[in-house]
């Protein structure tokens, strides 16, 4: 992969990375499709990397299917699909590890210590391998993507990071390939994360602007689904992710749920 990016570099080639972990569904493809119109060569990737998940997380259960997804990457009109593997990524001896601190801390960092630090680590890993000139990412990982704003403006990789908006099921409910774990009922219990988002929109309309209230009422609606547990409902700054009081300019309302076994996490940018 090294050597084929150089190549293709050397070329005049402006190379284009679109970072995935697989089963891939419609919000990958179209943010496959966004990264195929920003460049000449576009690279997928697909690597479920181990040291992303906690001990108790579903690494193993992850959902794969390498031939449903090597078929829609080339029905897509992408130019190489790097599927590594862990051995190959994580040789023994394996010993370092980036950590974007100041972002990482909050939210999912919190019900998931060493995730972001594992993201962050593969991430350095894919940019040096396949020396991208654009990367792309879901806004649906919000704080990831804050994070990999970070890491490439620190760290001073000289390329672009594209945020591409979440696709949606009719309902509402975010693409994710965790949906695959889903049971009936739980499927229509996560119809509530999306619900409580667009309420809270709704409400910030009528002028509320106290955060109080605004998390009450996702707080309600989720709440009420007998299969949820909430991990979080996070009013924050977009930039920072420091806890706001009052919705008096765009703030992101982040929220994380368990439904049943599966975690799912969703976020909208509310505007006064
Ligand atoms: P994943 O395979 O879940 O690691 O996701 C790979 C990339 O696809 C990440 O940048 C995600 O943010 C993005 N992504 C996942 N789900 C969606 C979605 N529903 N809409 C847009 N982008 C998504």
């Amino acid at each position: 992969m090294q050597n084929e990016a150089k190549t293709r570099k050397r070329q005049g080639n402006r190379v284009v990375l679109a970072p995935t972990m697989g089963f891939l569904h419609e919000g990958h493809l179209a943010l496959i499709r966004e990264g195929r119109r920003r460049g000449d060569v576009l690279v997928v990737s697909i690597f479920v990397n181990p040291v992303q998940f906690g001990p108790n997380e579903d690494y193993e259960q992850y959902p794969r299917d390498f031939e449903k997804d090597r078929e829609m990457v080339q029905k897509e009109g992408a130019d190489i699909l790097f599927a590594p593997e862990p051995f190959e990524m994580y040789p023994e001896g394996f010993g370092t590890s980036v950590n974007v601190d100041s972002l990482s801390r909050c939210l999912c960092g919190i019900s998931r210590p060493g995730h972001f630090q594992g993201v962050a680590t593969v991430l350095v890993k894919l940019f040096n391998i396949v020396k991208p000139d654009v990367a792309v990412f879901g806004e649906k990982d919000y704080q990831q993507l804050l994070i990999v704003r970070r890491l490439a403006a620190d760290l001073n990789f000289d390329m672009e990071i594209v945020g591409f908006p979440t696709v949606r099921e009719e309902d509402g409910l975010a693409l994710s390939s965790r949906n695959s774990y889903l049971t009936k009922d739980e499927r229509v219990s996560a119809q509530s994360i999306c619900q409580s988002l667009k309420k809270a929109q709704i409400l910030v309309d009528c002028g509320i602007n106290d955060s109080e209230t605004i998390i009450k009422s996702a707080t309600e609606i989720i709440g009420s689904r007998p299969e949820a547990k909430i991990d979080y409902i996070s009013l924050c700054d977009p930039v920072t992710l420091q806890e706001v009081k009052t919705i008096d300019r765009p703030v992101l309302l982040a929220i994380a749920v368990k439904i049943g076994k599966t975690r799912l996490i969703d976020n909208m940018l509310l505007h006064p």
